[in-house]
């Protein structure tokens, strides 16, 4: 079957793997689409993790083959799925970590979403594989897994009806959190260099909209509101997101660090300040089984826009196009039909 091998940040290649084999618990799925995430992008930027590599966990796929023993599934269903799964049982998972938990974190889709077959494990097919209804999107769907992560960061943030979000970054997590912070009822400041992203912000329902070129975020946001934002979702980490956000919070507010900060990720925060004005800084991680599914509810009833966010659809030949369209910002997301 044919892999796109990632060799290095600049190198990748459409090539001949072999096909997975499957044991009577599993099954092999054909993949329809597949999406870049920008998790993938820091592993393809990453010097540490090992290449060449076959990415890739947004999956969109058609059961191929089941295994003897797996039920509720069959040849021709289309499905999407999860790439890691909890355990249930450690001290992690007990707690509602279930992102930090051991197993959570070594298992995956094998090989990668980005080739023609993957294999889901026994505990894939349990906990994070859902049969998609023939009137689903199926680009749509794409975004489940994204949405899913979202919806955790909501769930751990403490807040109540009308807070004062901001989220900084409107790329697709950034106009996913804003759509979500509507449907809890919240509002919304989205904060970005770029105008036309911003305008979309607006569209899909930020309230208001500030660009840290142009104008200055604290004294924009003390015109809004006298007393700070309560919740700042940072899909953006850096020195300037971060401490311009504990600038701009109420007292007694929290920011949530949702995007990965690479590699500038030490800088000086004043934690004198963080003390007496008891500010949080929290973060979540990935998503579980369960914001899976609820991920899958909210797209599937239709309770978020995501029509602008989907572009151009390409071959997993133009993998590298797509990275540069969205490296470059010109897309939000790259989406590659197998
Ligand atoms: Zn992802
Ligand atoms: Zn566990």
């Amino acid at each position: 079957m044919k892999a796109l091998l990632c060799f290095s940040q600049n190198e990748f290649k459409l090539e001949e793997i072999d096909k997975p084999e499957i044991q009577k618990d599993e099954m092999l799925i054909e993949m329809i689409y597949t999406g870049l995430c920008g998790s993938d992008i820091v592993k393809i930027f990453d010097p540490v993790v090992k290449k060449p590599a076959v990415f890739g966990h947004e999956v969109v796929g058609r059961v191929a083959e089941t295994g003897r023993n797996v039920t509720g599934f069959k040849s021709g269903d289309i499905v999407v799925t999860g790439h890691h799964i909890p355990c249930y049982r450690c001290h992690y998972c007990l707690h509602g970590s279930h992102s930090m938990c051991r197993h959570f974190k070594e298992t995956n889709i094998y090989p990668g979403s980005f080739c023609q077959y993957i294999r889901l494990s026994k505990e894939h097919i349990m906990y994070t594989t859902f049969k998609v209804s023939p009137d689903f999107n199926l680009l749509e769907a794409l975004f489940i897994e994204p949405l899913a992560c979202c919806i955790r960061a909501m769930d751990r943030i403490d807040s109540s009806e009308n807070d004062l979000f901001s989220v900084v970054g409107t790329g697709i997590i950034g106009m996913l959190f804003i759509q979500l912070i509507k449907l809890s009822r919240g509002r919304v400041v989205a904060i970005d260099l770029d105008d036309k992203r911003l305008s979309l912000a607006g569209l899909l329902g930020a309230e208001y909209t500030i660009n840290p070129f142009k104008k200055n975020i604290v004294r924009e946001i003390k015109n809004i509101t006298a007393v700070g934002v309560d919740i700042a979702i940072l899909s953006v980490t850096n020195k300037y997101t971060l401490n311009d956000a504990l600038l701009y919070l109420r007292d007694g507010g929290t920011v949530n660090i949702f995007g990965a900060s690479g590699k500038e990720s030490r800088f000086e925060v004043d934690f004198e300040s963080i003390y007496k004005r008891e500010l949080t800084i929290m973060s979540s991680y990935s998503a579980t089984p369960e914001t899976l599914r609820r991920a899958h509810d909210i797209i599937a009833g239709k309770k978020i826009n995501l029509s602008p966010l989907i572009s151009e659809v390409m071959p997993l030949s133009d993998f590298k196009k797509g990275l540069d369209l969205m490296l470059k910002r010109k897309i939000y997301k790259a989406i590659f039909k197998l």
